[in-house]
């Protein structure tokens, strides 16, 4: 069914405990947790509990869902000191684009100059 844990996936593991994360931050329907390969000083995947492939997926079926995984990522921003000095929030969206990971999650990136280039 859409929104159950997937047995295979490694965020839904985080989310059920079975695998060990730096949690940063948590509600009820959300977690933040540290990339384990940082590319930048901060470096926070933000993802819903519930499971859907992709960020495009989840904001079809769970809008409010959708609107608190933004909110939490300004919050991890806010926390990490990286408002004013600026970061980028990054949705890998299919496997030619990087992404590794088919649980929806958005990356917040910042504490360092962002290149220019959307790569
Ligand atoms: P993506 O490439 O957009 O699918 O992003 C997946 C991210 O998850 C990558 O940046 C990985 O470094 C990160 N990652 C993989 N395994 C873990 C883990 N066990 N804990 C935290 N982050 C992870
Ligand atoms: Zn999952």
């Amino acid at each position: 069914m859409a929104g159950e844990p997937q047995s295979d996936c490694l965020f839904c593991k985080i989310v059920a405990g079975e695998i060990p994360a730096t949690v940063v931050r948590e509600t009820e329907r959300t977690l933040a947790f540290r990339d384990i390969s940082p590319k930048a000083p901060s470096h926070v995947l933000v993802i819903p509990k519930v499971h859907y492939p992709n960020a495009a997926a989840l904001a079809a079926a769970e809008s409010e869902i959708t609107a608190e995984l933004l909110v939490e990522a300004g919050e991890v921003a806010a926390d990490e000191k990286i408002v004013e000095s600026g970061y980028r929030l990054i949705f890998n969206t299919g496997a030619g684009a990087g992404q590794t990971i088919f649980h929806a999650h958005v990356h917040v990136l910042g504490g360092r100059p962002m290149n220019e280039n959307m790569v």
